[in-house]
């Protein structure tokens, strides 16, 4: 199925091997906000800063004609929410993402942030709102800091460690031969798929998105940093809305509140307890989750 924003880093890749290792930034954002699936429309506005309330009205979508992947999702997410989508693989829980982000346009329907079409903004006023933490984050090849200041590329090293901090990185930033000068690859052997989710989440922090999207990695994760992540996100969720694609029980419990995807619909959606105690899908997937825990000790 692949990752969140998979096409994006491919694109990165096709990007870095062709600037071999002139690393700008810069550009590489530019080639960012130019995406073939959805067009700006000729009225776009920009996106006046956004409190982040999130409404899907009717929202239907297939990547292919008849295929819906998507049907008629109608969500409300207030702002300063934390919002998990749970549910099976191939449900639509990074679809739903995706629109939100706008890679798609709905087939059917309208996705508004603060009330406003999001077909009715610029993309990139949209994107300067939203902090997106893939699965498995893209990093290009040039120094640990850049990376870190992607999205703000002006931003001092005090603050580039205040993010580092924030996220519990400054460990593993410690570690590395030349700290933030470390020269990371596109591969990343140097940091494991823990350590280059936390570089996205200081991304994250050092943009204080009004909106965060945050598909969480689903495996090979050593628990030192699983828990690093679990405690980046308490620093991160605060104050802003979030939607989680939660594939842990952790994640899922720290949410407001829980949306169960199954087959492109929402089937549930309520607190965890509230939840837990209705003994629906969401109470059989505790079920497997607290069983696997115990089995792992
Ligand atoms: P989840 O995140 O819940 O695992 P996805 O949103 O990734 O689910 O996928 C929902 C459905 O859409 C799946 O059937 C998947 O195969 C399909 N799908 C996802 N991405 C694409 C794509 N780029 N092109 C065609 N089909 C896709």
């Amino acid at each position: 199925l692949g990752s969140f924003f998979q096409p994006i880093q491919q694109l990165v890749q096709q990007y870095n091997t062709y600037q071999q290792g002139q690393s700008s930034v810069v550009k590489l954002r530019q080639l960012l906000s130019t995406r073939p699936e959805v067009a700006e429309a000729p009225g776009a506005v920009d996106l006046p800063r956004v409190e982040g309330e999130i409404t899907f009205e009717d929202v239907s979508f297939g990547y292919l004609p008849d295929r819906p992947v998507i049907s008629d999702v109608s969500l409300e997410i207030r702002a300063s929410e934390t919002v998990a989508f749970v549910g099976p693989t191939g449900a639509g829980k990074s679809t739903l993402a995706k629109l939100v982000t706008r890679f798609y346009d709905p087939s059917a329907g309208r996705i508004l942030i603060d009330g406003r079409d999001l077909r009715d903004v610029r993309i990139e006023s949209l994107r300067g709102q939203l902090g997106v933490v893939p699965q498995e984050p893209f990093l290009f090849a040039g120094p640990l800091r850049d990376n870190i200041r992607f999205a703000t590329s002006d931003a001092s090293d005090d603050r580039v460690w205040e993010a580092v901090r924030a996220v519990g990185l400054d460990e593993v930033v410690e570690r590395l031969p030349d700290g933030l000068d470390t020269v990371v690859q596109e591969r990343g052997q140097s940091l494991s798929s823990g350590e280059r989710q936390l570089v996205a989440l200081a991304r994250a922090f050092l943009a204080q998105p009004r909106v965060l999207v945050l598909d969480e990695a689903t495996s090979n994760l050593d628990l030192r940093s699983e828990a690093r992540i679990e405690s980046a996100l308490d620093v991160l969720l605060e104050g802003r809305t979030a939607i989680l694609i939660a594939h842990r029980l952790s994640t899922a419990m720290k949410a407001d509140r829980v949306v169960v995807v199954d087959e492109g619909r929402i089937v549930e959606t309520g607190s965890h307890d509230r939840l837990v105690a209705a003994g629906g899908a969401y109470a059989r997937m505790y079920a497997t989750w607290t069983s696997q825990a115990a089995e792992a000790g």
